[in-house]
């Protein structure tokens, strides 16, 4: 039994008419965007700012005295890092200990089924980069329901992952009284969201709930799953199984001074530069098996199964895939042209995450037809039209325009820099 509901709240605010960034390749169709008058995205916008406004040195000074104020020599952690393993997070951890010599307790909220590569570079972080850490798993039965009810729901798996992200680094920084929590990059500035925190040290504990949980809290998918589902009752959980998807209490994290950072704030956020310091650093590898699905890139988003299920969905719901968002991504950041984004858009947006395909359907307890019936229901027929039996964009960036792959994969190849090999061992 499928349910027809949906509680995407976002869904009904996006834009009629979708359009395309004149800069990048995403749409207007990506949740909580932010679009020009001139047709430009936010985060393209943003990145004009971060390149041309910000005076970096003044930022990192404030970092440093930010630090000096809060830096304890005498034996205890002085801030909170989540951390994946990923190279993100890594650069993160990296430079506030060894660079501007913090004190970091570092915190995982484990994935759901971690890759082999995922679990290696997690595990060379730890010895290599050599941090302190703390992981928490959730309930598994409680945690793979809420994954399956989220998916049903929302169209995203991921969701109780991400409750879990963000609130459990703020559990540790209860218990350890530590005031610092510093999380990567503002994902609000980075992939075009809500312009009104673009320009914060971190995101205020109020605007949580609407910034990273769709508007939906855990409760609404526990009351989703009790009257939606015929797989989730009260017997499946206890109140305590729950604490660490939410954040603890906002008064009492106030009075004790728990402040929220973004690493992005204070230091110029370049994906692809994470990914050198953290090969190099803390023994960071890129994806052995190659590019991930759905996209060229093969050091972004590895750790988890199912992470290829959650930019899927996002294709589906809003014809936005993984590769449109690292192809976004590297136009902005002057690694590859528009045009050459576009082509790669062509050739790999929307690709099936096939890898993992029975893995996750094992892992949500769906059977394939019960996957195919979730993933329709979310196709609206704004993104999607159906020609002869079978599903295309009603409108794609490459639409007008000769984007055929086979003129411009050399010439994107040939205008990476070299240096973007230099830790990689398989060329693309
Ligand atoms: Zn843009």
């Amino acid at each position: 039994m499928v349910s027809k509901k949906i509680i995407d709240r976002q869904i009904p605010d996006l834009p009629k008419k979708i359009e395309f960034c004149d800069r990048c390749v995403v749409s207007n169709q990506r949740p909580r965007i932010y679009w020009s008058k001139d047709g430009i995205c936010g985060a393209c916008k943003f990145s004009d700012i971060k390149n041309h406004e910000i005076d970096w040195k003044e930022r990192e000074e404030m970092l440093i005295a930010l630090c000096d104020e809060h830096r304890r020599n005498d034996g205890r952690y002085d801030m909170i890092i989540p951390i994946s393993g990923g190279k993100d997070s890594a650069r993160v951890a990296y430079e506030l200990k060894y660079k501007y010599g913090m004190h970091p307790l570092t915190i995982t909220w484990a994935p759901f089924e971690y890759t082999p590569v995922g679990y290696k570079n997690f595990r060379n972080f730890i010895k290599v980069g050599a941090f302190n850490n703390l992981m928490a798993w959730p309930n598994g039965r409680v945690h793979r329901k809420l994954s399956r009810i989220a998916f049903e729901a929302l169209g995203d798996a991921w969701q109780p992952f991400a409750y879990g992200q963000v609130s459990y680094a703020f559990h540790i920084a209860r218990a350890f009284d530590i005031k610092l929590v510093f999380f990567g990059e503002n994902g609000e500035a980075e992939y075009s969201g809500d312009p009104r925190v673009y320009n914060l040290r971190g995101m205020p504990f109020e605007m949580w709930s609407e910034q990273y949980f769709k508007g939906i809290t855990l409760n609404d998918l526990i009351e989703y799953g009790l009257k939606e589902t015929d797989y989730f009752t009260e017997d499946d959980y206890d109140e305590s199984d729950l604490i660490l998807y939410g954040p603890p209490d906002i008064k009492k994290m106030k009075d004790q001074g728990i402040e929220f950072h973004w690493f992005s704030f204070y230091r110029k956020w370049i994906p692809q530069e994470n990914y050198y310091l953290a090969a190099e650093h803390t023994g960071f590898e890129a994806n052995p098996e190659g590019r991930s699905e759905g996209t060229y890139s093969k050091y972004a988003s590895l750790d988890d199964q199912t992470d290829g299920f959650h930019f899927y969905m996002a294709f589906i719901k809003f014809g936005i895939g993984r590769c449109t968002s690292d192809a976004s991504h590297e136009v902005r950041d002057g690694h590859i042209t528009r045009e050459e984004g576009v082509s790669l858009v062509k050739r790999y947006d929307g690709e099936f995450p096939k890898r993992w395909f029975k893995e996750f359907l094992n892992y949500t307890e769906i059977t394939e037809e019960e996957f195919w019936r979730i993933v329709d229901k979310f196709r609206s027929s704004k993104i999607w039209k159906k020609e002869d039996g079978i599903w295309k964009l009603r409108k794609a960036v490459y639409d007008e325009g000769d984007y055929s792959i086979d003129e411009v994969t050399p010439a994107y190849i040939s205008s990476l820099p070299k240096s973007y090999y230099k830790y990689s061992k398989n060329n693309y």
